[in-house]
């Protein structure tokens, strides 16, 4: 498979996701540009070896068992460039990488962004975001390589999407690059706000322990975290997976959690909420199962 870009076999994947969670992955591929992407995912499907795109891995609890088939990962299409006032970046790029371009091309508006770690792909599919702003509020088009090995281009009126949700939760497309609005604004003023969500972020979040950002998503007009908080689950733990002391919103990976540990303790949050409050919160990280048939 090399003729496809950079290949590592038998990969431990809890170096490749923030909680630092999951077992082996027979190979995970870098592919070298769009077209070996595709052509990639036609020699999968031919030979009905399972596939898995992995960005930063920064939003999803990865299974505790080997993955007998490829983890994806585009850090090799990384590419930026500017036309006019639109952006035409590849989805491997890292979101920070991608916010400090814009700035530097004097595009303010992904700023407050800043501080989301993971892929700008990773951050399309989540249609992430912080402080009023998401993703999708300034993109303009996405082109995906679809399950079969085709590249097409939608417009963005032509996706699904809402509060950390987009359509590609549901597919087995792949993101490959995206177009982005640029609006130029005052610089200084956007690097002085970057510098107090920052603040924020550390006086916050649970950042000296390994996670993935918040585990549910916001139910209407409340907060997930004050919820689980009221509950009396700050500081519980099942395994070595724990409520977070400082946010309760965040798992943090204590003591060598186990991805079991995490979804325990995922299930434990939901039934006590449920139970207090009448409230079904929903889940913001994406659980992974492994298709280890390749179906
Ligand atoms: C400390 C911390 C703080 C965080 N703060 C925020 C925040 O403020 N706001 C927020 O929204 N999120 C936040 N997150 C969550 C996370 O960083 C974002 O959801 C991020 O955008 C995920 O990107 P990723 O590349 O890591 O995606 P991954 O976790 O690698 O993948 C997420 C999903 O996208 C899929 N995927 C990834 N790349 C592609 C692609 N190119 N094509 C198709 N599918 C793809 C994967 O298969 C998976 O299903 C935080 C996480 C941490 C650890």
């Amino acid at each position: 498979m090399n003729e496809f870009g950079t290949v590592l076999e038998n990969v431990d994947l809890k170096k490749y996701n923030t909680y630092g969670i999951g077992g082996i992955a027979k190979y995970l591929i870098m592919p070298d540009s769009i077209d070996a992407l595709s052509n990639l995912l036609k020699y999968l499907n031919e030979n009905k070896m399972p596939w898995y795109v992995l960005g930063g891995g920064s939003n999803v609890i990865l299974p505790d068992d080997d993955f007998s088939g490829v983890i994806i990962k585009l850090d090799q299409l990384n590419s930026y460039e500017v036309k006019n006032d639109t952006i035409i970046a590849e989805s491997g790029i890292l979101l920070g990488n991608l916010i400090n371009k814009m700035l530097s091309d004097g595009f303010i508006n992904y700023a407050s962004l800043m501080g989301i770690p993971g892929s700008f792909g990773g951050a399309i599919v989540g249609n992430a975001g912080c402080y009023g702003k998401n993703i999708f509020d300034d993109i303009i088009s996405i082109s995906l390589i679809d399950k079969d090995g085709n590249f097409k281009t939608l417009k963005k009126s032509d996706i699904k999407y809402d509060y950390r949700y987009t359509e590609f939760k549901d597919t087995k497309n792949i993101i490959v690059k995206a177009e982005i609005k640029g609006i130029k604004g005052d610089i200084s003023k956007a690097l002085e706000n970057i510098k107090q969500n920052m603040e924020k972020r550390i006086n916050t979040q649970p950042l000296e322990y390994k996670n993935a950002g918040s585990v549910f998503k916001n139910p209407p007009d409340l907060s997930a975290g004050y919820l689980i908080e009221q509950a009396g689950l700050k500081g519980f733990t099942i395994g070595g997976a724990k409520v977070s002391l400082k946010h309760a919103n965040f798992i943090i990976n204590y003591h060598n959690a186990h991805s079991c540990d995490i979804i325990s303790l995922i299930d434990a949050i939901k039934e006590k909420v449920k139970k207090e409050y009448g409230i079904e919160l929903q889940l913001e990280q994406i659980v992974v199962r492994w298709d280890n048939n390749g179906e």
